[in-house]
C-alpha cells in the first residue's frame, strides 16, 4: 500500500462514531433471522460480510 493509499483511509474512530450515533438503541431482525438491539450490553454481536449487498448475521450464525 503507497503513502497516497494510505491517506484515503480514515480512523476507525470515524465509522464508530457513524455506528454509535446511527444505530444506538435501535432494533433489528438480522439475515439469520435473530435479533440485534444496538447500544445494549446485552445485545447480540453482528458480523458483517462485505461486497456489493451487506450480508448481516449475528456472531452466533457467523462461520
Ligand atoms: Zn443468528
Amino acid at each position: 500500500m503507497t503513502n497516497s493509499d494510505r491517506e484515503r483511509y480514515q480512523s476507525i474512530e470515524v465509522l464508530r462514531e457513524i455506528l454509535k450515533r446511527t444505530l444506538k438503541g435501535l432494533k433489528f431482525q438480522l439475515d439469520c433471522g435473530h435479533y440485534v438491539t444496538f447500544g445494549h450490553f446485552l445485545g447480540n454481536n453482528v458480523t458483517i460480510y462485505n461486497g456489493k449487498d451487506l450480508r448481516i448475521i449475528c456472531s452466533e450464525c457467523g462461520y
